[in-house]
């Protein structure tokens, strides 16, 4: 039912990106998005069960058309790489186009349904898009690995390996866990070592309205490509430096930065204490709040994503339940 409602949402976003641009693009950046890093991080497996995009492209699968063929893990490490490249390319066009054109953005959402919906007719459940080509898959990986509690598996009733090792019943999941080929060691790489950087780095360009000119998209990706290549460095000289015993906790310590790093921007954006004045604004605060309050509530949110992450006990758990095999 829960998934079903997020599915109707999810498809009224969807229109109203098309028909009223304003209030489409405000529920999707600034209130859906805003949750969704959050939501990984304390319940990875919850967003995996409801995420609107996963319930389009596992159609096929659920109403039975889709061919259910076995995706080899080596091209499925190729489409994870794929994913994360995908992801440092789409997102910094978010400053350029998305944030502030709707038909563009809901051309975006059609593309990637399309192809997850192709992939779904030839690929079993999740290894055709939601396990290997979904670009918000490498985030998962990330954040999630230290959830609450594993919930029971609303898409698989039975499983079928479709996804060696599989990211929703793998306990402790983290992008670095497979390392059998190079496509898996660079998306694991690049991921914990470029993301924390990428997101600082996204925070610093404004948001650009009118025509979408070459200048506007390199000055879109210089901050971001920037960033990320200064914490890819950095994860990789502390990766040499602590060794192969403590990067478990380096991994943990990465992940913590990223989203910390995310709120740190989009807590005061949404609230109108944005220093790039109203990009990712939600409820103009200003003047209701004090300054003091913002500052507390960042400060907050960045000892509660390290504590959760890299202090807390936490006991092994896979996002989802795994079904019993066929
Ligand atoms: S539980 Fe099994 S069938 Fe479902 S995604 Fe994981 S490996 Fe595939």
């Amino acid at each position: 039912m829960v998934q079903l409602l997020v599915w109707l949402i999810g498809l009224c976003i969807f229109l109203l990106l098309i028909f009223d641009p304003p209030l489409g693009l405000l529920i999707l950046w600034n209130i859906l998005i805003p949750v969704a890093p959050a939501l990984l991080v304390v319940a990875a497996g919850l967003w995996r069960n409801i995420c609107p995009l996963a319930t389009t492209v596992l159609l096929p699968r659920h109403l039975n058309l889709s061919n259910k063929k076995k995706m080899s893990p080596l091209l499925q490490s190729k489409l994870q790489l794929v994913a994360i490249i995908a992801l440092y390319l789409i997102v910094p066009v978010r400053h350029a186009l998305f944030n502030t054109n709707g038909m563009a953005t809901a051309a975006l959402l059609t593309v990637a349904a399309v192809t997850g919906i192709l992939m779904g007719f030839r690929y079993d459940w999740k290894s055709g898009w939601c396990s290997s080509l979904c670009p918000v898959h490498p985030v998962e990986k990330l954040y999630g690995s230290r959830i609450i509690a594993s919930l029971p598996n609303a898409h698989c009733d039975r499983c079928v390996k479709c996804s060696v090792p599989c990211p929703d019943t793998t306990p402790g999941f983290h992008p670095a866990i497979t390392r059998k080929n190079s496509y898996q060691t660079w998306s694991g790489l690049l991921t914990i070592g470029g993301l924390p950087g990428f997101i600082w780095g996204w925070f610093q360009v404004p948001d650009h309205t009118g025509a979408t000119s070459l200048t506007l998209l390199l000055d879109a990706y210089a901050y971001p490509f920037f960033g990320f290549l200064g914490s890819l460095l950095l994860f990789v000289l502390l990766k040499r430096l602590i060794g192969q015993q403590q990067e478990r906790v380096l991994i943990s310590f990465f992940a913590a930065a990223g989203v910390s790093c995310y709120y740190w921007f989009r807590i005061p954006a949404l609230l109108g204490f944005n220093h790039l004045e109203k990009d990712g604004l939600l409820l103009d605060m200003r003047g209701v709040l004090p300054e003091w309050s913002i500052l507390s509530m960042t400060i907050l949110s960045t000892l509660f994503f390290f504590w959760w992450l890299v202090f807390r006990k936490s006991g092994h758990r896979s996002w989802v339940l795994r079904p019993v095999y066929v």
